[in-house]
């Protein structure tokens, strides 16, 4: 079996939100509470949660941008907590990070051409005189115009300038790009257009992925692999094809259900969380997710539940999933609703074009 490119191993990452007069800290945020994770070199592995789940912290995590509280990380079978200033020099050229905005991530007194030949020059990728040769290159292969080199971020849309951070992660040949939900900030129109680059670009250069989204739907395009976060823990992980075809944990079932569906007609059984996310401040005993759970059971408030793997490698952690209802129709999309079925009738009848079976509504 091939080693894989990352693996996490018991990641913690706490945060002090608070310290007493004498400088003792009174008050914790568990970012990062212990989570596994491992990802095959040419994968895309998805990290999806609300807003304050961790999942950002873990992508910060993985390039050593913050240092974790406990826990491992090797990459390409090293020990990244272990690296002196040199490694992690080193390291930092073979993992790349992609931020949401690309309004602030690229510094505005810079043309293109300085923000690009600024990666090369300092990890000393091609020699001086060939810079302004590999910028062009960069350009064109994030689908820019070489001409565009001597220009500024704010002379670009949103799009173009999430392809510029794009090339700038690229300039140094990485093995891995944490991608920060880099779409979130952009128009819906351009957002599968930066989605097909990520994927053109990881079958052309075999990179790896590590996709941070709150959107399900974005990532069901991108990932082989997903894992659900909620109050920094994974609560489920699996195949993207087979979590979308049969997802196990309640809080991904809502997730789901949340995803809106482009047709107001179509029916969907909501899969409704009570109350409010608690603050992570005091996260709920047990499983964190009892207070908001239909499922709960008195277990549930005192026990954490494990993250259980089957032989197929989807794992969730509930004390209860085996027992649960089956999921709704979530991949395959839902059933036309009587009226959408009359009016497609009718269409047929009028056209003589046959009513299409079924319709896709995710
Ligand atoms: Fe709900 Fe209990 Fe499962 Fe947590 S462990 S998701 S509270 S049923």
């Amino acid at each position: 079996m091939i080693a894989p490119l990352l693996e996490i191993e018991g990641l913690v990452r706490h945060f002090t939100a608070r310290r007493s007069v004498f400088g003792r800290p009174t008050a914790t945020v568990k970012a990062v509470d212990g989570i596994d994770l491992t990802l095959q070199a040419g994968q895309t592995l998805a990290l999806v949660g609300e807003s304050g789940c961790g999942k950002s912290t873990v992508g910060r995590l993985i390039l050593r941008l913050i240092e974790p509280t406990a826990g491992k990380l090797r990459f390409d079978g090293r020990d990244v907590l272990g690296f002196d200033e040199k490694q992690l020099r080193a390291f930092r050229r073979e993992v790349q990070i992609v931020f949401q905005d690309p309004y602030a991530s690229l510094n505005p007194r810079m043309t293109v051409q300085q923000l690009l030949a600024e990666p090369l020059a300092l990890h000393d990728i091609v020699p001086a005189e060939q810079r302004n040769d590999r910028v062009a290159e960069l350009l064109a292969l994030v689908g820019l115009e070489p001409r565009f080199a001597p220009r500024y971020p704010h002379e670009f849309s949103g799009g173009q300038r999430q392809r510029i951070a794009i090339a700038r992660a690229l300039a140094v040949e990485p093995k891995l790009i944490v991608c920060d939900e880099p779409v979130s900030a952009l128009d819906v129109s351009v957002r599968s257009q930066i989605l097909n680059l990520l994927t053109d670009l990881q079958q052309r250069l075999a990179l790896t992925y590590v996709f941070i989204s709150h959107d399900l739907s974005v990532v069901k395009h991108i990932a082989n692999r997903v894992a659900v976060m909620y109050l920094g823990r994974i609560v489920e992980m699996a195949e993207a094809d087979e979590l979308f075809a049969n997802p196990r944990h309640p809080y991904t079932r809502a997730l789901f259900s949340a995803i809106p569906v482009p047709r107001p007609d179509a029916r969907r059984q909501r899969q409704i969380l009570e109350g409010d996310v608690p603050s992570p401040l005091s996260p709920p005993s047990g499983c964190h997710l009892h207070p908001r759970c239909a499922y709960a059971v008195e277990r549930c408030m005192v026990e954490r539940p494990l993250l259980v793997s089957d032989a197929a490698g989807h794992a969730a952690a509930c004390h209860r999933w085996p027992e649960l209802p089956a999921a709704p129709a979530l991949a395959a999309g839902t059933a036309p609703s009587p009226s959408l079925e009359r009016l497609m009738e009718k269409f047929a009848r009028k056209t003589g074009v046959p009513a299409p079976a079924g319709v896709d509504t995710l």
